[in-house]
C-alpha cells in the first residue's frame, strides 16, 4: 500500500501529527510497535471507577499546544495535585520533614537559595529556548553542570541540595550530571511567574510547578491519545515495529517487523530517542543520524498506590514530596491515588529485586513519609518505563555537552524525512510531543 505519509509511533507526538495530516487531506498511516496507543501515556481503570495514570500526567498552563488540542478534543482540564490543600513532605536518610526550610537549612542558607534563583534566572534570560546555539557562551553553559555552576556561584551545600532533591523529584537525572545550558533553555521556554508577595510566589523559583503542572486532564491524560486515535480508526496500525526506513524524496519505504514493506512520499518520525536508534534509516544526511542518535533519556520508573482515601490528608500533608530514596516524589494524581516517581540514580535497586519486594519497599518508604496506612494500598503499579523496549527512557535528559552536541538540527526536518516527539522539544514534556507533532504535520502539509 502506497499512502502520503507514513507516522511512526502511536503516542502523543505521532496521532497529533497524524490527525492534522488527515485534516489537511493527506491519505496517512501510523505504523505504532505495541498493541495499543498512547506511548508514554497509559492509564487504567480501578474497580471503583478511579482512572490511574502509569505515564504522563500533569501539564502546565504555559502549555499552549497541549491545552489547545485536549480543548479541540473536548477535553476537561481541571487544577492538578499542585492545588492540594497542606505541606510538602521532604525525605532525607537523616529525617522527615514539612514545609518550608527544609530540615538540613541552615542560617543564610534561604537567603543563598534566593540569591542563586534569581542568578539564574538572570542568566536565563540571555538564552533563547528555541536557539540555544547562538548563544556567545554556549559551549561553557553547555560544558559546565548546573551543581557545578551552583557551587562556583556561591551556593552552599544546603542549597545545592535543596536544588538536587528538586531535581530528584523530577527524576531527570541528577544536576551534577545536567548541562546547564540545557536547564537554563528549559527555564527560558516557561519562565516562572513573577513573585507575588502573600501569594505563595514570595521569591522566583528555579522552576514553577503551576506553569509546568498546575492541571490534568479531568477525563485522564491518556484520553487525549485515545480520542486522537480513535478520529484516526484504521489509520493507525498496532502491533507494527518499524526496522528500516529508506528515505528518498521519489518515494519513501518502511519496513516492518516480519518483512512487510509499506511505502509513502514522506515520512513522520515520532519515535522516542532510544527506540530510534535501532530503526535503520538510510537517505538522510549522517549529520541529522548523529544528531538525533546523540539524544539520550533519563531512565526512570513510576510507582502508583491506590488507596480507598487520601490518608495523608490527616497529617496535614499535601501527598506531594521530594524525597532521597528510592523514591525521588509523591504526589497525589486524583482522589486516594498517589503517584510515586523513581529517578535514574536509583532505578536500579528496582532491577535488582522481585517486583513485590520492590513494590514493599516503595511503600514502607510513603509509611515513612505519610504513616502506616500506607501499607494497605487496594491496587498498586510498577511501571519500569527505563527497561521498556518501546520507549527505553522516560524523558529527554541532557548531560552536560549534550545540547551543543545535539546541535541546531535538533527539532528540524530533512524533508521528505520529518521529525517529531517530545525528545524535540526543550524537554521531553507531553507539550513537546503535542507541539512538535502538530509542528510536524503543518511543515509537511506546507511542502505539499
Ligand atoms: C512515568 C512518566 C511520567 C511522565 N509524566 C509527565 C507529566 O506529568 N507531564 C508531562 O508533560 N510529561 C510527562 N511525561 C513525559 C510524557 O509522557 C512524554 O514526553 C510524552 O508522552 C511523549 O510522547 P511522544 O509521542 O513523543 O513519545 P511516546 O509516547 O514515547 O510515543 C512513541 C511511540 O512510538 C512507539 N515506538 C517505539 N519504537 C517503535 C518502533 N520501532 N516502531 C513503531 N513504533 C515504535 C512507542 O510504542 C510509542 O507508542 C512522563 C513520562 C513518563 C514515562
Amino acid at each position: 500500500m502506497h499512502h502520503d505519509v507514513i507516522v511512526l509511533g502511536a503516542g502523543l507526538a505521532g496521532l497529533a501529527a497524524a490527525r492534522d495530516l488527515a485534516a489537511g487531506g493527506a491519505d496517512v498511516l501510523v505504523v505504532e510497535a505495541r498493541e495499543r496507543v498512547g506511548g508514554r501515556v497509559e492509564q487504567t481503570t480501578l474497580p471503583d471507577g478511579r482512572l490511574v495514570q502509569l505515564g504522563g500526567e500533569v501539564v502546565g498552563r504555559a502549555h499552549t499546544a497541549y491545552l489547545a488540542l485536549a480543548a479541540e478534543l473536548g477535553l476537561t482540564l481541571v487544577p492538578s495535585y499542585v492545588a492540594e490543600p497542606g505541606l510538602l513532605a521532604r525525605a532525607t536518610p537523616e529525617g522527615v520533614s514539612a514545609g518550608d526550610p527544609p530540615h538540613w537549612f541552615g542560617t543564610g542558607d534561604d537567603a543563598c537559595h534566593r540569591r542563586v534563583s534569581e542568578a539564574f534566572a538572570d542568566l536565563a534570560r540571555t538564552v533563547d529556548p528555541g536557539d540555544p546555539w547562538s548563544h556567545p557562551h554556549a559551549q561553557a553553559l553547555d560544558r559546565i553542570s548546573v551543581a557545578d555552576w551552583l557551587r562556583s556561584a556561591g551556593a552552599s551545600p544546603g542549597v545545592v541540595r535543596l536544588w538536587e532533591i528538586g531535581q530528584l523529584a523530577l527524576a531527570d537525572g541528577s544536576y551534577e550530571r545536567t548541562s546547564l545550558l540545557a536547564a537554563l533553555r528549559k527555564h527560558a521556554a516557561v519562565p516562572p511567574r513573577a513573585a507575588v508577595p502573600g501569594e505563595g510566589t514570595e521569591h522566583v523559583e528555579h522552576y514553577d510547578y503551576e506553569e509546568w503542572e498546575g492541571l490534568r486532564v479531568a477525563e485522564g491524560s491518556a484520553t487525549v491519545a485515545l480520542r486522537m486515535a480513535d478520529e484516526l480508526g484504521a489509520r493507525v496500525r498496532t502491533g507494527a515495529p518499524v526496522e528500516a526506513v529508506a528515505v528518498d524524496p521519489g518515494g519513501c519505504a518502511v519496513r516492518l517487523a516480519g518483512g512487510e514493506t509499506v511505502t509513502s512520499g514522506a515520512v513522520v518520525s515520532a519515535l522516542p530517542a532510544g527506540p530510534l536508534r535501532s530503526v535503520e534509516i538510510t537517505g538522510v544526511s549522517d549529520r541529522r543520524l548523529a544528531s538525533l542518535h546523540r539524544q539520550r533519556h533519563a531512565v526512570a520508573a513510576k510507582f502508583v498506590a491506590a488507596y480507598d482515601k487520601p490518608f495523608w490528608r490527616a497529617s496535614g500533608r499535601s501527598g506531594l514530596s521530594e524525597c532521597e530514596g528510592v523514591l525521588g516524589s509523591t504526589w497525589p494524581q486524583s482522589e486516594g491515588v498517589l503517584s510515586c516517581l523513581v529517578p535514574p540514580e536509583r532505578y536500579g535497586v528496582l532491577l535488582g529485586m522481585p517486583e513485590e519486594a520492590g513494590e514493599r519497599e516503595l511503600l514502607a518508604e510513603i509509611a515513612r513519609l505519610y504513616g502506616d496506612d500506607a501499607h494497605r494500598p487496594v491496587g498498586t503499579w510498577t511501571r519500569m518505563w527505563g527497561t521498556d523496549p518501546w520507549t527505553l527512557g522516560y524523558v529527554t535528559q541532557w548531560t552536560p555537552g549534550d545540547v551543543t552536541a545535539v546541535g541546531p538540527l535538533h527539532g528540524t526536518h530533512e524533508p521528505p524525512f520529518y521529525v517529531c516527539g517530545s525528545d524535540q522539544w526543550v524537554a521531553g514534556y507531553m507539550e513537546g510531543a503535542v507541539r512538535t507533532g502538530r509542528a510536524a504535520a503543518k511543515e509537511v502539509l506546507r511542502r505539499g
